[in-house]
């Protein structure tokens, strides 16, 4: 008795200590860092808070607090996601796509768009949701910025509804969502990608990642830059969070998720570290994707 008493104590102690070193990690604000323990001690637990939190904000919240229309704001009655006027006028990505990137092409003979020409990409395909012009625009920045998450409810549900069985047909063992730096994170409280990330994993039922890749540097914009000079300014801005190093050669495929795809820079040096860690496939979904350039 005294020595299971005994094992007991030395694994609490453990525990702990293990526990205060997590939390002095410098790429951790400390609910970062507690989460990513829990998450990988208790991952069961992870998929119950997620799965509460899901149904939570999609389910109950909206009783107390009805949804807007993401496109014009209105106010909408319990259970529905988009007004009757906008709907119809929602910009889903529709064929010919690239076959790489999941941008619109002008046509089917185009196989790739022209940034995937110039730059071909290790990620094996990729989709997306919506076409990034002036309906969508708006509808991001508050996902984004102006802290309307539960906007991500609506993106997941959307994105289940278009592309459930073309996701699922990757094979993905995890959901990752592309990280921002912890000063965007604690400026803003949230990582817009993660939260889709997780909603998706409740929908889909694929565990997922919120930490896994690390933004190691706070980039300027790179909205000016050409693609090549994209790629370099990123070049040193991800990491793989070390704590889930040793778990990433069980992976084989992945799936990225990000918000706004443009010339594709982000997702393919994303890419290019999980492939470097070990996962062989990667496959990419954006929200929003840019039209092609020609
Ligand atoms: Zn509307
Ligand atoms: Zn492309």
């Amino acid at each position: 008795m005294f020595k299971s008493l005994g094992n007991r104590i030395t694994d609490t102690k453990e525990a702990v200590s293990e526990y205060l070193s997590f939390l002095k990690q410098p790429d951790f604000t400390k609910a970062h860092a507690h989460k990513s323990y829990v998450q990988k001690i208790k991952p069961e637990m992870h998929e119950l808070h997620l799965r509460f939190s899901y149904y939570f904000y999609d389910r109950f919240l909206p009783v107390l607090y009805p949804r807007h229309c993401p496109i014009c704001g209105q106010v909408l009655p319990y259970g529905i996601y988009v007004c009757k006027k906008c709907a119809p006028e929602l910009p889903y990505v529709r064929e010919p796509v690239c076959l790489a990137c999941g941008k619109p092409v002008a046509s089917p003979e185009q196989e790739y768009c022209y940034d995937c020409r110039i730059f071909p990409k290790s990620f094996r395909a990729g989709l997306a949701l919506f076409v990034y012009n002036e309906k969508t625009r708006p509808a991001m920045a508050a996902f984004k910025y102006m802290n309307r998450r539960v906007l991500s409810q609506f993106f997941a549900r959307e994105i289940c509804a278009r592309h459930k069985n073309d996701i699922l047909r990757w094979k993905p063992d995890l959901l990752v969502p592309v990280p921002i730096h912890k000063n965007k994170r604690r400026l803003r409280g949230y990582n817009h990608a993660e939260l889709l990330a997780e909603n998706l994993s409740v929908l889909l039922r694929i565990p997922c990642q919120g930490n896994l890749l690390l933004r190691t540097e706070d980039t300027a914009p790179q909205k000016q830059l050409r693609p090549q000079a994209r790629l370099n300014n990123l070049q040193d801005a991800f990491a793989v969070n070390p704590i889930f190093r040793d778990q990433l050669a069980d992976l084989t495929t992945v799936l990225l998720i990000d918000d706004i795809y443009t010339t594709g820079a982000t997702m393919e040096i994303c890419t290019r570290i999980l492939r470097g860690a070990g996962v062989k496939n990667i496959f990419i979904y954006s929200v929003c994707i840019g039209l092609a350039r020609d």
